[in-house]
């Protein structure tokens, strides 16, 4: 199923590995959580700025590996400007397509995430993928400023 854009995934998460986008600590973020991988060890913080439901920026610190930095940077593009149902909605979705089952993924509902996609035949890796959502489903609950994948 993605045979043929492999390689051009590899590319896209390889990019995103040696540029992160909105890589930098955010001075009044409304919502900062930090995430934690002990499996691969991979570390974040989450920064939001939130205009009443809707995230208007994003960014983070940390560090990781190609997968958790490229996941993050490409989250922290695609949440911006959304609100917190449509930025829960896409956890959803990325979520599926990293875990659930095959005829269940909507690719063209994921967008740019959709590089992402053959992590599914990694389960090691998924965690490596998914902490950023689910950091970032952390700082929209607002209930703990620190949250791990074990
Ligand atoms: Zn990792």
């Amino acid at each position: 199923m993605f045979e043929d854009l492999r390689d051009l995934y590899q590319e896209v998460i390889f990019d995103h590995n040696r540029n992160p986008h909105n890589f930098r600590v955010m001075e009044n973020a409304d919502r900062k959580v930090e995430g934690f991988n002990p499996l691969c060890g991979d570390r974040l913080t989450l920064f939001l700025k939130l205009d009443h439901d809707v995230i208007i920026d994003a960014s983070f610190q940390g560090s990781g590996c190609a997968i958790s930095t490229a996941s993050v940077s490409l989250m922290t593009d695609i949440i911006k400007n959304k609100t917190e149902q449509e930025a829960e909605a896409l956890f959803e979705v990325f979520h599926k397509m990293t875990t659930g089952k095959e005829e269940e993924i909507q690719l063209d509902a994921v967008g740019k995430l959709a590089v992402l996609a053959g992590v599914r035949e990694y389960p090691a890796r998924v965690k490596c993928a998914t902490l950023a959502w689910h950091t970032l489903d952390a700082a929209l609950k607002n209930e703990a400023d620190s949250i791990s994948t074990e």
